[in-house]
């Protein structure tokens, strides 16, 4: 076999021809962007066949390396924005996909901070979907993505709360962030990854994967996860989506703080330092039925949301008394 052949981009991106492409381009693998390429065609098949995609699917790649998945979704979607980061990977990309007129590349980062994604990103697909005449139904969006293990929990968390009019998710995950998906109160799991998927979608995982499917091998094993994004009457019952989120960010993220406590920075954050604020924050928890010393991952979601409506209420009232 030819030298050519082996590393033609047309053909399958396997662990040898990925080696070879890489040394002749003089690309070294970089492990802080969670670069492990999906080097198991069957896989690659199965990920397809799962998104279920028509012409009028929208899909949302996310880290498309090499481009061998963008590929398959480019044949069956109808159109596919495939964002990826790395500048030398962006450029064998645009070679891989040079044929596809229904691709739109992007070379940045797919997350602006970590709380938002990149907006020129949710605008460039936003614009496509209002623009575009799709002859039978409305555009939705289906988000496929090998995901770093570095972003996945806010990029999931920002595309679940995102305007975009998402159907589903079909990602590969780190074995830990799908536990912390499925995880119940009261487990070390719980929080607000747990949270945020039970409100805005259903999950299930369709399959383990074991780390020879990628190349180079994680040290984990993975799974593909399918989220259907399907907000939970729960969303309904929030008063202050804001707050709630507040709440929830305060809560989960000093784990060893009691309930009391977290909201008792909480409101200091809002310049609330009275004396008897710890003593109407004690009123609210048992008014709403939760020790003050039980802690944030004990809360079932409809206690947190009882909560965070109360927290926010005080919250409002103290920073604007009528
Ligand atoms: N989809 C390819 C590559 C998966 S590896 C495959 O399955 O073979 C993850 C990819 O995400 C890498 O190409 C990496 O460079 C890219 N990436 C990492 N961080 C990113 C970020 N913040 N935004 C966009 N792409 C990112």
């Amino acid at each position: 076999m030819l030298f050519e052949d082996i590393i033609s981009l047309d053909g399958p991106h396997t662990k040898s021809m990925l080696k070879v492409l890489f040394e002749e381009r003089g690309i070294r693998i970089k492990k802080q962007w969670g670069q492990n390429f999906l080097i198991d065609q069957n896989l690659l098949q199965f990920i397809v066949k799962t998104a279920e995609l028509s012409r009028n699917d929208v899909v949302l790649e996310i880290g498309a390396g090499t481009g061998s998945l963008t590929r398959l979704l480019a044949q069956n979607a109808e159109h596919v924005f495939a964002i990826e980061v790395d500048r030398k990977l962006f450029e064998i990309l645009e070679e891989t996909l040079k044929d596809f007129n229904n691709v739109t590349l992007i070379n940045k980062d797919i997350l602006k901070s970590k709380h938002h994604i990149q907006p020129e990103i949710v605008e460039a697909i936003s614009d496509h979907i209002s623009t575009a005449n799709s002859s039978t139904e409305d555009l939705c969006v289906k988000v496929i993505a090998n995901l770093p293990y570095y972003i996945s929990t806010p990029v999931i968390i920002d595309l679940l709360q995102e305007v975009l009019p998402i159907k589903t998710m079909i990602l590969m995950l780190q074995r830990d962030t799908t536990e912390r998906i499925m995880a119940h109160p009261g487990t070390k799991d719980y929080g607000v990854l747990s949270i945020m998927t039970r409100l805005f979608a259903e999950v299930k995982v369709l399959k383990k994967l074991s780390p020879q499917v990628f190349w180079p091998a994680p040290l984990v094993d993975s799974a593909v996860v399918k989220m259907t994004v399907n907000r939970h009457t729960y969303v309904d019952t929030i008063r202050d989506y804001r707050g709630f989120q507040d709440v929830v960010r305060s809560i989960y993220s000093s784990r060893r703080k009691t309930l009391s406590n977290s909201l008792l920075s909480l409101c200091s954050s809002h310049g609330i330092k009275k004396n008897e604020t710890r003593q109407d924050l004690m009123t609210i928890l048992e008014r709403v039925g939760i020790r003050p010393e039980s802690r944030g991952e004990e809360l079932e979601i409809e206690k947190l949301i009882e909560l965070s409506n109360e927290v926010s209420d005080y919250v409002s009232l103290q920073k604007n008394p009528e």
